[in-house]
């Protein structure tokens, strides 16, 4: 018997750091969007009593590292349910290191398979909870749709889901490392912070316009990617309604009232980027195939 979960990327329509808290975490202000580019992880019983992990992706570690290790390891210990041996292959299509949370998102899956696979019947609430345990973005990745996300992003509320259909993101080669992004943020002399009061009201009310006019990410002021302002600048002459970095970055999405000028902005991109996608909002976060 075997589960198959698609585990949906996000992005994140804004990203503020409120402020670094005295464990060294930061406590952020997030409004978190699913999209549709998607991985997909496909659990089954084995009798081997151990994990055993495969990736169609080669640079993807397999080992206790793997977040969807973690994972399990945590459903068997939440749940008390024993390890009668487990296979877990992910297939995967979210750009990795990325700030689309492609980790995070396997590992939600493989709790939702998981739930599934042994009936342990678990509410999506209570495997959020056990998510919040291996990641801050794994309950957000559970739960899915449009939400804001506070602290450290654990602390999750609902939004009315935006039905968004042109979202161009992009993957530039550029590594950066999520560390080094707060990092550089603990040692600003001086931080703009986001419309964060503004962006919940238009957020909550379902005003996309509102949205799309405060959509920004606090690290642009920090991190130095060349390769962002170049991809902006070609989203912004194909009419874009708004773009920004997501997450820590690197990637950049950009958001079109209209197909044909997405399209355009992605061939465009495509000619110098591997890792580009159309896609359109999704309102869920798991989907058991
Ligand atoms: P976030 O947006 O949550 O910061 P991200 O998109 O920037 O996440 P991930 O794709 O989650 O980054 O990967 C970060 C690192 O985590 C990778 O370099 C990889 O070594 C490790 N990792 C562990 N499990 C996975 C997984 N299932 N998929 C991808 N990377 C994983």
């Amino acid at each position: 018997m075997k589960v198959t979960v698609k585990a949906y990327a996000k992005i994140n329509l804004m990203i503020d750091i409120l402020s670094t808290l005295p464990n060294g975490y930061h406590d952020l202000f997030m409004i978190m969007q699913s999209v549709g580019i998607y991985d997909r992880v496909t659990v089954s019983r084995t009798d081997s009593k151990d994990i055993e992990i495969t990736c169609t992706k080669a640079g993807v570690p397999t080992d206790e590292k793997n977040i969807v290790h973690k994972a399990a390891m945590k459903f068997f210990a939440d749940t008390g349910t024993e390890n009668t041996g487990i296979a877990i292959h992910i297939e995967k299509n979210i750009p990795q290191a990325a700030g689309l949370a492609g980790g995070s998102a396997d590992g939600a899956a493989a709790l939702v398979a998981l739930n599934e696979l042994f009936g342990t019947g678990l509410s999506q609430k209570e495997m959020a909870q056990i998510g919040g345990k291996i990641g801050a973005d794994v309950p957000f990745c559970i739960m899915g749709g449009t939400m804001a996300a506070q602290y450290t992003g654990t602390v999750l509320s609902f939004l009315p889901d935006l039905e968004i259909n042109n979202i161009v993101i992009v993957k530039p080669k550029q590594d950066v490392s999520t560390g080094e992004a707060y990092a550089a943020f603990d040692s600003a002399e001086r931080v703009r912070h986001l419309d964060t009061r503004g962006m919940l009201m238009a957020a909550a009310t379902g005003d996309e316009k509102g949205v799309f006019d405060r959509v920004d990410n606090v690290f642009e002021q920090f991190i130095d990617v060349p390769d962002r302002v170049v991809i902006k600048s070609i989203m912004r002459k194909h009419g874009c309604e708004c773009c920004c970095m997501s997450g820590s970055g690197p990637s950049v999405f950009g958001i079109f009232e209209k197909r044909e000028d997405a399209e355009r902005c992605l061939a465009e991109l495509k000619k110098s980027y591997e890792e580009a996608y159309l896609c359109s909002s999704v309102s869920k976060g798991c989907e058991v195939e």
